[in-house]
């Protein structure tokens, strides 16, 4: 690309910042206004026009998808010529630096890195290995406490515990944890970056020379940055590079890990002089659904204040769904992605954006059932999570006690004490013997090759598989499941950590149960299989298969927070419920509930064409019903940019419960002067919830569940039902 076409696609405002001379910049903007493009446009313009050497560049970026997006982006506008360029994300970089100098940092050269799970397992052991009592000290909790201090450029030593007792145990367990790490040369994530910022501190001489070096600085997503990042890039670039940052505050959605919104303001105390560009137009959304974005974000306080336009058509209006439940949720949701592919949309286009991962199972059921090849972004699908694969696994050892693998998950999930030695021993006798490791078990435990705490734990561990079989076996599917996830122990495991992490694997377990409670087993199967082995393979089936082939087009699910700097001319928001987002956590914290509606902005301005945005009326949720009120977030959207369409066109209830076959339009329902999910009386049935309605006019039918009399269709002009 040459000088002028660099410009040629850019406003005046952007311009300004793409052709800026040598200085410090802060690019304050709003979504969709282009600051990406203009951060690719200021790299290939430092290039081409000052001369810069790509080796004295250095490019952060939030996440590795978004470092790879601009990599290919800077490549194209630069022409090809990349090479010596730092571009990466935080940890990226942080890695890249300590493997370079990983004897001034104070490392073996064939350190490793620790991911999250693995952190986990060694915090665990540090625990064990310092006689604390696991249930007071959990390990998720000791991880989170270790990270967010190394977040904060934290050493035990810096640390003062103030005589607080646990605090100061929390520090012994950094301590040991940290020896353990340092002796095996593994480091963590956190690790990456508080080990670079103090190989600038301890090796001046070594800073210098990257002072020297980087004399280009560009951040994107700053206002994501942490404590530790920001210091680290302020010794880096304070001297004599010149630092552009790029962001905006009303996208902070990381403040629950440490993510200082207020970095940005103090760029600019930290930089004086520095420019502030600000981008107000929007090139990536219609105008109704900026505006009605713009209007959400006016709700929190304490902004820095943009404004938004945008010279596009005002487009379609936004809709808003109201689903009858959460099944009719999804299926609108892949109702509308079909007739998108009818008309020639590619699927590559299409996200389904939600809160958390709990809710992609109903709507991955849905695109499967529709055939539509879906792709799930920065988490699992459902049924490969782990906290799901191990419920699992004593489902099936339940089922059948020779499912060896079933056996391997779970021997010490949750930790009982089995120890890598005495599983090892297992194995082999298994192998030796030609049975399964619960033969191999029983008997060894019988010719007593297993002594003293083994025999002891695998005894035990025999009899907790056997009791929770006597104990549920006479329950319902979903029951049955509730019960062994009480009573392994799983929950109480998961419950015991700490975070958001933590909260989503409940969310998840309990969302298991409710998936058993609205499985139904094919009437064909039913004679040969029991309904547990129906959906154990029914569970198998889905995590094994129909991930979307690499190449192919396929709809795209995945969380708001993964959704950041993405966009999409056909979006979908799923569960817009109050409890739901806004979260129930932030209802009560100010801060908190401006996080969740920055979220909610973030997720509505992902949208090119078109948003959609859907709530249940009624979801089950712990395998309970729960009708939620619609979320905050949609009465504070402007009543001129959406559209209600609730059932405005035939939608056909979800053949799954068996209880919605038939269809009905909006006009004959509205007059009925009732509404699906409505709770109403009869005189003789009592009080019940409406179903369904079909018909119009003095035939039009509705069809009640009682209470105590359960469904039943009634003709309305008869009913004389009243409205409650
Ligand atoms: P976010 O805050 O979501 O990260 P952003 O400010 O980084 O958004 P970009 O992703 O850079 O915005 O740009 C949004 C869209 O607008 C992109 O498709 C981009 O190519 C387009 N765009 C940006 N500036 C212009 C312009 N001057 N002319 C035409 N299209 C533009
Ligand atoms: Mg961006």
């Amino acid at each position: 690309m040459d000088v002028s076409e660099l410009l040629d696609g850019l406003n005046d405002n952007q311009r300004e910042a793409v052709a800026a001379p040598q200085q410090n910049m802060l690019v304050l903007a709003g979504a969709g206004s282009g600051k990406t493009r203009v951060l690719v446009h200021r790299i290939a313009w430092l290039m081409q026009v000052e001369q810069a050497s790509p080796h004295s560049i250095l490019a952060v970026t939030f996440t590795n998808k978004a470092a790879a997006e601009m990599k290919g982006r800077v490549e194209q506008t630069a022409g090809g010529n990349v090479f010596g360029m730092w571009l990466g994300t935080f940890h990226g970089l942080a890695h890249r630096l300590l493997r370079m100098h990983f004897q001034e940092a104070k490392l073996p050269q064939s350190f490793q890195v620790l991911d999250s799970d693995d952190q986990l397992r060694l915090v665990k052991r540090t625990i064990r290995a310092l006689n604390l009592d696991e249930k007071k000290w959990p390990a998720k909790q000791a991880q989170w406490y270790i990270n967010g201090k190394k977040d904060e450029g934290l050493r035990p030593k810096h640390i003062d515990a103030q005589f607080d007792p646990t605090e100061q145990t929390f520090i012994n367990i950094y301590q040991s944890y940290q020896d353990a790490c340092d002796r095996a040369g593994l480091v963590d994530f956190a690790e990456l970056l508080l080990r670079a910022h103090e190989l600038w501190l301890n090796h001046p001489v070594l800073l210098e020379h990257y002072q020297q070096r980087f004399k280009h600085i560009l951040v994107d997503e700053f206002q994501d940055t942490n404590s530790i990042q920001y210091a680290w890039l302020t010794m880096l670039g304070q001297h004599q590079s010149k630092v552009m940052i790029v962001g905006d505050d009303d996208q902070s959605i990381y403040g629950w890990r440490g993510a200082r919104i207020e970095n940005i303001q103090r760029f600019l105390k930290d930089y004086p002089g520095a420019e502030t560009i600000r981008l107000e137009q929007n090139y990536r959304s219609t105008a109704n659904i900026l505006k009605a974005a713009n209007k959400l974000i006016a709700n929190n306080n304490n902004r820095l204040g943009k404004d938004l336009w945008t010279q596009d058509a005002e487009g379609e209006k936004i809709s808003i769904y109201t689903a009858f439940n959460e099944l009719d949720e999804a299926r609108f949701i892949s109702g509308r992605i079909t007739a998108w592919r009818e008309e020639n949309g590619s699927l590559d286009d299409v996200a389904i954006l939600y809160r958390s991962n709990a809710q992609s199972r109903l709507l991955e059921e849905a695109l499967l059932q529709a055939q539509l090849p879906y792709r799930i972004y920065g988490g699992l699908r459902f049924f490969e999570r782990q906290e799901i694969k191990d419920a699992l696994a004593y489902m099936r050892l339940l089922n059948n006690r020779d499912d060896d693998a079933a056996f391997e998950r779970i021997i010490n999930t949750p930790t009982r004490g089995i120890g890598n030695q005495t599983v090892a021993l297992i194995r082999d006798a298994a192998k030796s013997m030609e049975v399964t490791l619960w033969q191999a078990c029983k008997q060894m435990l019988d010719e007593q090759t297993l002594k003293g705490r083994s025999a002891n734990t695998i005894t035990n561990f025999i009899n907790l598989v056997d009791q929770l079989e006597d104990d549920s076996s006479n329950l319902d599917l979903d029951q049955q499941v509730n019960f062994v996830i009480r009573h392994s122990g799983l929950k109480a495991m998961y419950q015991a950590e700490k975070g958001e992490r933590a909260q989503a694997r409940i969310e998840n377990l309990n969302e298991l149960v409710t998936a058993c409670q609205t499985f139904e087993i094919d009437p064909e199967q039913e004679e040969e299989l029991t309904k547990l082995t129906a959906f154990l393979t029914h569970a198998a089936l889905e995590a094994g298969e129909q991930q979307a082939d690499e190449y192919e087009p396929a709809v795209q699910l995945m969380t708001m927070h993964s959704a950041k700097g993405l966009e999409f001319p056909l979006v979908f928001i799923a569960g817009l419920e109050e409890g739901m987002f806004p979260s129930q956590q932030s209802q009560e914290d100010i801060s908190r509930l401006e996080e969740e509606r920055r979220l909610c902005y973030v997720g509505m301005t992902r949208a090119m064409q078109k948003l959609y945005l859907c709530h249940a009326e009624s979801r089950r949720l712990y395998g309970q019903e729960k009708y939620h009120k619609a979320s905050r977030f949609l009465r504070e959207l402007p009543q001129e940019c959406v559209e209600d369409i609730r059932l405005q066109s035939q939608v056909s209830r979800p053949a799954t419960t068996g209880r919605f076959s038939t269809t009905f339009t909006t006009e004959t329902f509205e007059n009925s002067g009732f509404s699906l999910g409505q709770r109403v009386l009869h005189q003789k049935f009592g009080e019940g919830v409406v179903l369904n309605y079909e018909g119009a006019g003095a035939q039009s039918r509705i069809q009640v569940n009682f209470e105590q009399v359960g469904i039943k269709w009634l003709v309305v002009s008869y009913a004389n039902l009243t409205a409650l």
